[in-house]
């Protein structure tokens, strides 16, 4: 049977399975039962809510799982834990890891990471659209979901870096067409946008123009009309922020609020007050990484740490 490039087969492909283990006519793969469902749409805990899992997939979730069991089903008692969805990181830098997309996955996938938004612009600034394009190949063929973001600043600081190779607009129009990218990665050239550099507009324009987003990276404590200008530029989301202030000013600007906990950024707890004492709507707040040394990975974990 044709299998997709992670090796799973679609969902279509299984829905046949999956309607007859629902429905109590065919065994499922594995069953869960004993736990604590964290239901995100519902945003309720589920006491003794069960799941049956078939092809890789979830075919039931209910409050009794036990007409999906049969020979052939593993079953697994939760003794009472928590069963939430997989973790995504927002925005971050596999090549911070010193990893490979393969050995990130890997490393992180234990952790309960099931879904990464990566930027590659640390490849980009030394083998240029040769190297994203190595970065996004490669993560198309894992296990989990890693949506590429094409590099938009490479060199960041125009003038004051000297990196291999540069990010031209022409770069940005060939990605937008790969299967794996999703948006542009954040835009840290933000006096180019602020002072309306051609450059960068045009790199924000290629990709608005194929209805892709485009990631913001605005390092300035100032709020005043320099941000508003950014703001106006497009950038969707935003994980500079490293105050409360800074959190509300982007949300209330339509932007998510991105709040970080990596190796060398510690934004969430100055930020999350946001949410927990002047009670901001938490869909406008996305939690990430950045950067994530291997030895944290290691050592403290990935989307687990930041949520605890
Ligand atoms: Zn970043």
């Amino acid at each position: 049977m044709r299998k997709n490039s992670t090796g799973f087969q679609t969902w279509a492909e299984v829905a046949p399975r999956l309607v007859a283990v629902a429905a109590g006519r065919a065994a499922a793969d594995m069953v869960i039962r004993g736990g604590k469902l964290v239901n995100v749409h519902s945003r309720e805990v589920l006491d003794g809510w069960e799941v049956a899992i078939a092809a890789g997939r979830f075919a039931y979730v209910g409050p009794d799982a036990s007409h999906c069991i049969g020979d052939g089903t593993e079953v697994v008692e939760a003794e009472g834990r928590y069963l939430i969805p997989g973790l995504c990181d927002a925005h971050m830098h596999i090549e911070s890891g010193m990893l490979t997309p393969a050995e990130f996955a890997r490393a992180v996938i234990g952790h309960g990471t099931t879904s990464m938004f990566v930027d590659p612009h640390e490849i980009a600034n030394v083998l240029g659209l040769e190297g994203v394009r190595l970065m996004h190949d490669e993560a198309l063929l894992q296990p989990v979901n890693i949506f590429t973001q094409m590099p938009s600043c490479a060199p960041s600081a125009p003038g004051l870096e000297t990196t291999g190779r540069e990010i031209t607009p022409e770069d940005v129009v060939e990605a937008m067409g790969w299967p794996g990218i999703v948006g542009l990665g954040e835009m840290m050239n933000f006096p180019g946008v602020v002072a309306g550099d051609a450059k960068m507009l045009a790199e924000i324009a290629a990709t608005q123009n194929v209805g892709k987003t485009v990631g913001g990276h605005y390092a300035s404590p100032d709020l005043g009309p320099a941000f508003h200008a950014y703001a106006a530029g497009g950038p969707a989301d935003d994980h500079e922020g490293t105050c409360e202030a800074d959190a509300v000013a982007r949300v209330r600007q339509g932007m998510k609020s991105m709040m970080r906990l990596g190796s060398a950024w510690y934004d969430v707890e100055s930020q999350i007050t946001a949410v927990t004492e002047k009670g901001l709507d938490p869909r406008g707040f996305i939690l990430c990484t950045d950067d994530c040394h291997s030895g944290t990975l290691v050592n403290d974990g990935h989307m687990n740490r930041v949520v605890r």
